[in-house]
């Protein structure tokens, strides 16, 4: 498809005519315009994606003023998913419980959080041992979905956050599965979730990685570099993952809440496959 990644910052002021965005900071790194491009493309649908950078302070203003250019929807990543929250009219159930949403419908002011059922979604092909307990990785906007959809389906987490009371909030919000795990022990765990971005800076978590079962699956939602968590499990699990695939899951169910149109998952799964090379 020879898309190319676009690395230029565009501020939200200087929105181009568009439909659809992804607002953050920073954004230019954002591979979302380009899956959901490709998706459009292979449907011949005539929308525009964007990457748009927004400061959490200037997010009522953004949203209002990309409404009124004609923007349908956006996407929120790092730092607004939370921020987001007050200024919505709507919110389902899920991003409420989560007290975050990443996908907004701008005609009505409604969000909903798609990544952690984005993330469930992935794991159809993982195998995961479903007797054992999930080892989740930090406590921030990511855990608390991705917790959350782990819980509702019928796992036990067990929360290690840099902070420990970081870890026991996330844990008591999440109910009875959920525990505190002051180390990093995998003994016993089915699937090791890193939501922090430690491997984005190149840090290696102080997992005891000698305690883990061979058949645990290794899970780093970061993706697009070598990643250092993933790095440090192959020798000791059955599996790595990082999150492009969970990335693709939660775009495509934003693309199908937006549009009401199945959302054409191996074009954007090859277009970013083809990004990451
Ligand atoms: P947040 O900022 O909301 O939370 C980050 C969490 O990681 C916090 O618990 C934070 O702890 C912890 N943390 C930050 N730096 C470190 C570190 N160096 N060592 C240990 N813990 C650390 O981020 P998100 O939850 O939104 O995102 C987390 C990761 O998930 C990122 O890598 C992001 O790119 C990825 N992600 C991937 C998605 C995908 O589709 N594949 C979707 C969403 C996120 P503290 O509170 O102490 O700061």
């Amino acid at each position: 498809m020879g898309i190319q990644k676009d690395l230029m910052t565009t501020r939200w002021q200087d929105a181009p005519q568009a439909d659809f965005a992804v607002l953050g900071k920073p954004i230019a790194h954002s591979l979302s315009p380009m899956m959901h491009g490709a998706a459009f493309q292979v449907l011949g649908l005539e929308y525009r994606y964007v990457a748009l950078e927004v400061e959490p302070e200037e997010l009522a203003p953004a949203l209002d003023f990309l409404r009124d250019k004609g923007y349908e929807g956006v996407n929120l990543t790092v730092p607004l998913k939370e921020a987001v929250m007050p200024l919505l009219d709507n919110v389902e159930d899920f991003a409420l419980a989560c007290g975050a949403a990443n996908c907004i419908r701008l005609d009505d002011y409604t969000g909903i959080n798609t990544d952690g059922p984005g993330f469930i979604e992935t794991l159809h092909d993982l195998e995961i041992d479903e007797r054992k307990d999930v080892l989740l990785i930090g406590s921030g906007g990511s855990a608390a979905s991705i917790g959350l959809a782990l819980v509702d389906i019928g796992f036990n987490l067990r929360i290690w956050s840099r902070d420990p009371n970081n870890a026991a909030r996330l844990a008591a919000r999440l109910g009875d599965q959920a525990s505190v795990s002051v180390e990093l022990d995998p003994k016993g765990v089915g699937m090791l979730v890193n939501a922090t971005p430690a491997s984005l800076f190149g840090e290696s978590l102080p997992v005891l990685w000698g305690r883990c079962d061979p058949d645990a699956v290794a899970y780093d939602l970061a993706y697009g570099m070598q990643l250092k968590f993933l790095d440090d499990a192959a020798a000791h699990t059955r599996m790595c993952v990082d999150g492009l695939m969970m990335l693709m899951e939660q775009g495509a169910l934003a693309f199908e809440w937006w549009l009401g149109l199945p959302a054409p998952r191996d074009a954007m799964l090859s277009c970013l496959l083809e990004a990451k090379l």
